[in-house]
């Protein structure tokens, strides 16, 4: 029951989970007590509606497990010793600065996430490329977006989503690759839902699983696991081989179109429908409704972006839309649906995989304009990106990397094959934890923790999947000595700057007017130069680009404090020659698929009432009432053949490690494949393998093979 009589007054600010971005209300008391929260009726993303981890969102600020001074310990396993804050960046600024000095600049690494604000991405891409000067810098973010970073990249020229959830509205055909909105980004699939009731357009699912969005679907397609690439290529060769692509758009806008051809040729549906499992009518069927509705659109999430094909998987989307004509118009686009609520933010400012506001390391001219707009020498700058977060772990095992600072995130939960992830963690010579909670599974083996401030206990911005900037304001104090990530970035900062030039802005809206500089120039599309604080909070989020001549549109004008809500209208791409590249995708097949001793596809994914590994979520009542513990989804007729009950418990067990789970009859999975959910702390990911791609790195949680026994529970 939400107390509304008790609130005395409501503030506004920004979702702190996925990368819906919905406005939230926080409600206090006359005694300025959080109490409530709900959604802001005034915003366009959500229009007064919450998912139910938005509802609760405001039980974190005094949620357990929070952690309120800082605290060091010279060895791990020794008892924590609370440190004052001058102590803590003391000592930890003196750690990093003898590891390099012994062992070299990137023998330190920095791991950030997708769940910080906009300016303290800036802030500590700025530390860590202007002052700390390892290169081996990575956000999480490789672990959800970084496939879809990849795949724009080598279609259009740059990153960035081109459409927008108004899509929805126009679209007169949707096609979802492995992304299970209901439960992954309810407000999203809620706005897709009230577009879908007020014009009927057809929806097509593809996912190995009956998934809440698939119940929904018109089309349900139950893909054989990685094989999402073999379908896109037997659908483009039915367009191709009937006459249903754009001839004109392809010869006016892409490169590349005999070579895409020549590739899709050898993918004639009869044969694909073996590999993909996929019937040849149905793939018949899907391609011509795609390519004969006015408009039509796709979305994705981790079903495509985490696989060993991820990348070429999001290249081959990009194709079929371009292939059909559909990109920058409205309900034709290519829309990847991302992860975390500032997973954007990450990618368009953290510098992780390069410079501020989209700029490219391997570019002398890009490397010099920042170094000239922070004051370094451009030779500080590496030329080229440094390891991922996937390869930070290998480097630890072999002593490369000797020290590491996590920044709100917890890898021992959330990357693959987590006993290599212990084993690495227990290697190394230092750790430095900065994370809202203390009893994080990663602080275990920290020597260094420093408590961060919660979400709405600080202030910036946060990009959604529509390239919507919204604002996070700050509602209540910090909690205990806890303090904002912005605010531990500068005092680190004061540490190591030096000699250098290199100075760091003293709030967070002076640091946003900071990137706004950097946001201008020739053919950017990241322009958020007409932005301030103040039109952000008053259009309730603005998508980029939002240029200083947005900015100037009298109120009166119907797109007043409107950014561009879609990208390429003009067909023009952010390639050397201005066409998109169609990129031709040949399948291999690289997964580790199930065998006689290792029977199962294991297949991982999200419920709605927890965010990643649970350090939020758990902490919270409701959530964690309906979702107290993990699960596993198995096809009862496979339960009968291994003599599995419902609610029986099972080990899995897999070439890495096992895990004991509770099993859930369902024919939601298929007779091969189990499914758990990812966000429970020894589970999944003790299984997991997380092969690589090659392009960007991403790990393949979605495909390993496992085998399944029953549990004596004598
Ligand atoms: Fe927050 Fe996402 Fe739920 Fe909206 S849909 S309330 S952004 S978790």
């Amino acid at each position: 029951v939400i107390p509304q009589k008790k609130v005395k007054q409501w503030k506004y600010t920004t979702c702190n989970y996925c990368s819906t971005g919905c406005a939230i209300q926080i409600g206090l008391d006359a005694a300025g007590r959080v109490v409530t929260s709900r959604g802001h009726a005034g915003a366009d993303v959500n229009r007064g509606k919450l998912c139910i981890k938005g509802i609760l969102e405001h039980e974190l600020f005094d949620s357990p497990g929070r952690g309120a001074e800082p605290l060091w310990r010279d060895k791990l396993h020794q008892p924590w010793q609370p440190v004052d804050w001058d102590t803590a960046l003391d000592h930890t600024a003196a750690r990093i600065k003898a590891i390099q000095a012994e062992h070299g600049r990137d023998s330190f690494a920095v791991v950030s996430t997708g769940q910080l604000l906009t300016e303290e991405f800036y802030t500590l891409g700025k530390l860590v490329r202007g002052c700390i000067g390892t290169n081996n810098y990575d956000g999480n973010t490789t672990l959800c977006m970084a496939s879809a970073v990849s795949g724009y990249k080598r279609s259009f020229g740059a990153d960035g989503p081109p459409g927008c959830y108004d899509d929805f509205e126009h679209t007169d055909c949707l096609i979802a690759f492995g992304s299970n909105l209901p439960e992954q980004h309810p407000i999203i699939y809620w706005r897709l839902k009230e577009a879908r009731e007020r014009r009927r357009f057809p929806m097509i699912v593809v996912d190995p699983r009956v998934t809440m969005l698939a119940q929904f679907a018109d089309i349900h397609l139950p893909i054989t696991p990685g094989t999402d690439c073999v379908l896109i290529n037997a659908m483009l060769h039915v367009i191709f081989a009937e006459g249903l692509e754009d001839r004109a758009y392809l010869q006016a806008h892409t490169n590349n179109l005999p070579q895409l051809q020549a590739l899709v040729a050898e993918y004639d549906p009869q044969s694909a429908q073996h590999i993909c499992g996929i019937d040849e009518d149905m793939i018949r069927t899907v391609a011509r409704l795609y390519a004969g509705a006015g408009t039509a659109m796709s979305i994705w999430t981790m079903g495509i972006n985490q696989s060993t094909h991820g990348s070429d998987g999001v290249a081959n989307i990009n194709n079929l839309n371009l292939v059909t004509g559909n990109i920058g118009k409205p309900g034709g686009t290519s829309l990847s649906i991302t992860g975390q609520c500032n997973a954007m933010g990450t990618r368009e400012w953290s510098s992780c995989s390069g410079l501020p506001g989209y700029r490219q390391l391997e570019n002398p001219e890009h490397r010099r304009q920042v170094a000239d707009y922070w004051g370094v020498d451009p030779d500080f700058f590496p030329e080229r990106r440094g390891l991922t977060q996937t390869d930070i772990f290998p480097a630890i095992e072999t002593g490369a990397i000797k020290g590491l600072w996590l920044v709100a995130t917890n890898p021992l939960t959330s990357m693959p094959n987590q006993p290599r992830i212990r084993k690495a963690m227990e290697k190394l010579d230092f750790l430095v934890v900065q994370d809202v909670y203390e009893d994080v599974e990663t602080n275990q083996y920290s020597h260094v923790y420093l408590p961060a401030a919660v979400w709405a206990e600080k202030e910036g911005c946060h990009t959604n999947t529509e390239r919507r900037v919204n604002l996070v304001r700050n509602v209540v104090q910090p909690y205990g000595n806890a303090k904002p990530d912005f605010w531990i970035f500068r005092k680190l900062a004061e540490r190591f700057t030096g000699n250098s030039g290199i100075s760091f802005a003293e709030t967070p809206e002076q640091t946003f007017e900071e990137m706004k500089q950097l946001s201008t120039g020739a053919g950017r599309t990241l322009d958020i130069s007409g932005m301030t604080y103040a039109n952000i909070e008053a259009a309730r989020g603005i998508q980029w680009p939002f240029t200083q001549a947005h900015a100037q549109r009298p109120a009166t004008d119907p797109d007043y404090l409107k950014g561009e809500p879609r990208l390429y209208t003009d067909g023009r791409f952010q390639t050397p020659d201005g066409k998109a590249n169609l990129i031709p995708v040949r399948f291999v097949n690289n997964n580790e698929c199930p065998d006689d001793d290792y029977p199962f596809w294991l297949n991982s994914g999200r419920v709605v009432e927890h965010f990643h590994t649970r350090t939020r979520t758990g902490k919270i009542g409701n959530c964690n009432k309906f979702s107290p513990t993990p699960y596993m989804e198995m096809n009862p007729d496979a339960a009968a053949e291994q003599g599995v009950q419902h609610q029986q418990y099972v080990r899995l067990t897999s070439r890495r490690g096992d895990a004991v789970v509770m099993v859930q009859l369902t024919h939601r999975v298929p007779r091969n494949m189990v499914f758990i959910p990812f966000h429970f702390y020894d589970c999944v990911n003790r299984l997991t393998l997380g092969l690589l791609d090659p392009y960007s790195r991403q790990p393949a949680f979605k495909q390993s093979a496992v085998r399944i026994e029953a549990v004596d529970q004598q």
